[in-house]
């Protein structure tokens, strides 16, 4: 579904991404795990062309994204959920839900979302910016799930919030890629909860891809587990 060649990124004259190559297949979750700096966010924004200069191939689709505007992504199915969820504090759950429509103009997700999200369906009318924030990052999922996506990116879902509020908000996040088919990819610190998400994932470090393979697989590596697990 996504195929990425020998991209590399940049911010100015600075190199921050280098020379990296994967491929997403559809349905599927993949995680990008990587430590502080690693060039996770980056990688997100360059698949978007956000922010960086690039070089190298995107395709999405077998069409390549190297020239299409981050603006005509939703479009085509592509969103992401940014680190630090960017949610408007100021509009209710569901005027920040309606904005996620926005561009495509389709609502038909909307149903399918409140019973994805009891907890937003329970707030509707309450300003985002007085939630808790794992109400937050619900309601930044479902936002961008408005848009009614082939193709979702998370970045860092879990960043803040309490183990059992990570579970949940996890615990969601499969059942957006089963019930859907939606495919997924997750940027993530926390290897451990992102690895038994994902039937599949990388590494990112400084910029580079250190290690790719099955998520099971990687979980049982003593290499993951020594540098991400803490064991
Ligand atoms: P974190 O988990 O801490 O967000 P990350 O893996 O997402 O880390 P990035 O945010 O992609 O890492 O940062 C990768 C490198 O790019 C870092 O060295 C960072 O300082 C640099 N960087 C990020 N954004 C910019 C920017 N707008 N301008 C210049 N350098 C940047």
């Amino acid at each position: 579904m996504l195929k990425i060649k020998n991209l590399n990124a940049f911010y100015g004259d600075v190199q921050v991404l280098y020379d990296i190559n994967l491929e997403i297949k559809e349905k599927e979750i993949v995680t990008i795990l990587g430590s502080n700096g690693a060039g996770k966010t980056t990688l997100m924004k360059t698949i978007c062309g956000i922010e960086t200069r690039r070089t190298g191939e995107i395709e999405f689709e077998n069409e390549s994204l190297m020239k299409v505007p981050a603006y005509k992504l939703v479009t085509k199915g592509i969103t992401l959920t940014p680190e630090g969820r960017h949610l408007f504090p100021e509009l209710t759950v569901k005027e920040n839900l309606m904005l996620g429509a926005y561009s495509t103009k389709d609502k038909s997700n909307y149903e399918w979302i409140l019973e994805l999200f009891p907890r937003l369906k329970e707030r509707l009318n309450q300003y985002a910016g007085t939630m808790s924030g794992g109400e937050q990052q619900q309601c930044a999922i479902a936002r961008a799930l408005m848009s009614n996506p082939k193709f979702l990116m998370l970045d860092e879902p879990s960043l803040g919030l309490a183990p059992n509020i990570v579970d949940t908000v996890f615990d969601i996040i499969k059942k957006i890629n089963k019930e859907r088919g939606i495919t997924i990819v997750i940027v993530e610190q926390n290897a451990n909860i992102a690895l038994n998400a994902a039937d599949r994932g990388y590494v990112l470090e400084n910029g580079v891809i250190r290690m790719s393979g099955d998520a099971k697989e990687m979980l049982a590596s003593s290499e993951i587990q020594k540098l991400y697990l803490g064991l």
